[in-house]
């Protein structure tokens, strides 16, 4: 077999697929994985699908120790005329190599990743659910596993692809969430690794998140790290508001996230005629606009939720209400157009979905 030929291993002892209505996010996988090897001297090597299994690493792994691991989140939809739909899914590699490539890691061939991808959907297709809201959730990550206390980039890594069958984000309905302005703790800083989607960002929030979710809050609004000043993020989406009708979300600045939904929301926004910025924006202009009652919508966008309204704002001395702490029209209507888009019921004007077959 060549190095790069595609290994495939059936598993001989199926599990039972879950009722999806009673999934818990990220806690049931399916049958297989796909893993792929990379040593300093051969490259990445040995791609292959194999029985989804516990693995073995040496206790010296680097992973362990220095925090080498980068990882993707995308989904599978399946459709009413029951085709399974991928979104946008070449952009989660890029973007799996922009973090790798953050984090001192190799990066990956993509189209040997997405091939190796499609076939392990391919195999597990009755794993994708289809009752509305639900999908199979895709967790591509790279971990560094060379034996060494070294502090230096892992000389081998490991890339495996692992799904999980999740439930309906809003299985009552959308609800818009209320947040709590975070001024203590910070998530990321220009020239640090908020533009990569790995572990050591997300760790650093929990504190910051059982605070929030002490106060009563859902999630956490992150400022920038310097002055505690400008709207970066909300818990591990992006962020928009719509002000006197135009709507703004923080410019990529160098500490956040390069969100797919936040690309994907900019680009229906700009083809419907709504006026969309990228820029900086405070958390005292958005106070004045609420003040001066122009702040009409809030909203979270990630591929979780996909769009996730604010209807409360809460800051230590301010508590902000948006739209009567309803959904707003514009936050409904982006929600009903891009999953109408991804699970196949709308038109992809824009090839976005990628059928897996
Ligand atoms: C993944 C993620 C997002 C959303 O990105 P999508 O590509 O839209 O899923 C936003 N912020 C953070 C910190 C994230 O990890």
């Amino acid at each position: 077999m060549r190095d790069n030929e595609l290994e495939i291993v059936q598993s001989t002892n199926k599990k039972p697929k879950p009722q999806t209505d009673q999934l818990a996010f990220g806690k049931t996988f399916t049958d297989h994985m796909f893993v792929m090897d990379y040593a300093a001297d051969k490259g990445w090597h040995h791609p292959r699908i194999v029985p989804y299994e516990p693995i073995t690493l040496d206790p010296a792994s680097m992973i362990f120790h220095y925090g080498q691991t980068v990882f993707e989140g995308l989904k599978a939809y399946r459709s009413k005329d029951n085709r399974i739909l991928l979104f946008r899914p070449d952009k989660n590699l890029q973007r799996l190599n922009l973090s790798s490539d953050r984090l001192s890691m190799p990066t990956i061939d993509e189209t040997l990743v997405m091939n190796g991808l499609k076939r392990l959907i391919h195999l597990e297709q009755d794993w994708v659910p289809s009752s509305e809201g639900t999908s199979l959730y895709i967790r591509p990550f790279i971990i560094g596993t060379e034996a060494s206390l070294a502090v230096a980039p892992s000389q081998s890594y490991k890339l495996m692809i692992i799904l999980s069958p999740v439930g309906s984000y809003y299985s009552k309905g959308i609800r818009p969430v209320s947040i709590s302005v975070e001024s203590q703790f910070t998530r990321a800083v220009k020239g640090g690794t908020g533009t990569a989607k790995t572990a050591g960002n997300y760790s650093s929030g929990y504190k910051a998140h059982a605070k929030a979710s002490h106060e009563g809050n859902d999630e956490v609004l992150w400022l920038d790290g310097v002055e505690k000043k400008y709207i970066e993020e909300v818990g591990s989406m992006n962020i928009f508001f719509k002000i006197n009708g135009e709507v703004v979300t923080p410019a990529l600045n160098g500490s956040i996230l390069d969100g797919i939904t936040r690309r994907s929301i900019i680009e229906l926004l700009e083809e419907w005629d709504i006026p969309v910025v990228e820029r900086r924006i405070s958390i005292d202009e958005l106070y004045q606009a609420y003040d001066e009652c122009r702040l009409e919508e809030a909203f979270g966008t990630g591929t979780a939720a996909v769009i996730s309204p604010i209807g409360e704002l809460n800051g230590s001395e301010r508590k902000v209400i948006i739209n009567d702490g309803q959904t707003g029209e514009l936050s409904k209507k982006l929600y009903d157009t891009l999953t109408g888009i991804q699970t196949g019921r709308l038109e992809d004007s824009h090839g976005w979905t990628v059928e897996v077959k």
